[in-house]
């Protein structure tokens, strides 16, 4: 089973997943944490080289994304899947299609046929969607680490409301909490939920 976190920097996915990950550990599942970008070694370095660059062309930005994604999933997302292991993976394509697509000035609906070609098309059972205000999410992650997290705010909107689209068109798919509840309450929420998608 593959569920996906998204949400703007600063909702709290790295906090939800570890929650979450030791409630599957209760069920007697396999349970992989990943991340994108980074969630491989090759994947750390592309990581290294699309945050902390000093520019990065948007087209070049999205082309490197994409590339962590399509190596992430062929080797590490795909074989715990069939494995049969719940995989939590932080960010996914939903991001690339919000920052490098409605952030940045490129088409979403291209941004994410790279990232369909580059994953054969790998969807997530369930996306949580950590819905946050770019306010928020600003004083949340409270330092800036790296080159997305220094946009304005008007960028962090432009992103937000495009992740709140794509959970509309989708609804079925996805489940989007407000960021700004109690972290217990998000926990419980989303345990809810994904007890559910476990059957
Ligand atoms: O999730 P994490 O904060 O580690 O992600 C690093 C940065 O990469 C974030 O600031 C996020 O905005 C950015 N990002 C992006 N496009 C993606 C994935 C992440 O701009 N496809
Ligand atoms: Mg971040």
């Amino acid at each position: 089973v593959f569920i996906a976190f998204e949400g703007g920097d600063g909702a709290g996915k790295t906090t939800q997943i570890e929650q979450l990950r030791e409630w599957v550990l209760t069920q007697d599942r396999e349970v992989v944490v990943t991340r994108e970008p980074g969630g491989t070694p090759l994947g750390q370095q592309i990581r290294a080289l699309v945050l902390h660059g000093d520019h990065v062309a948007p087209r070049a930005e999205a082309l490197l994304f994409a590339a962590d994604r399509a190596h992430h999933v062929a080797t590490l997302v795909r074989p715990a899947l069939q494995r049969g292991a719940v995989v939590l993976q932080d960010r996914y394509m939903d991001s690339s299609i919000a920052y490098q697509g409605a952030g940045r000035d490129l088409d979403p609906q291209e941004v994410q046929r790279l990232s369909l070609w580059g994953t054969e098309e790998l969807r997530p059972h369930l996306t949580v969607m950590l819905d946050v205000t770019p306010e928020t999410g600003r004083e949340r992650r409270g330092e800036v680490h790296d080159r997305l997290e220094r946009e304005t705010d008007d960028f962090h909107e432009r992103v937000r409301q495009h992740f709140l689209a794509l959970a509309a068109a989708e609804a079925h798919r996805y489940l989007v909490v407000d960021a700004a509840l109690p972290l217990s309450e998000i926990a419980e929420i989303v345990r809810d939920r994904v007890d559910e998608a476990l059957g």
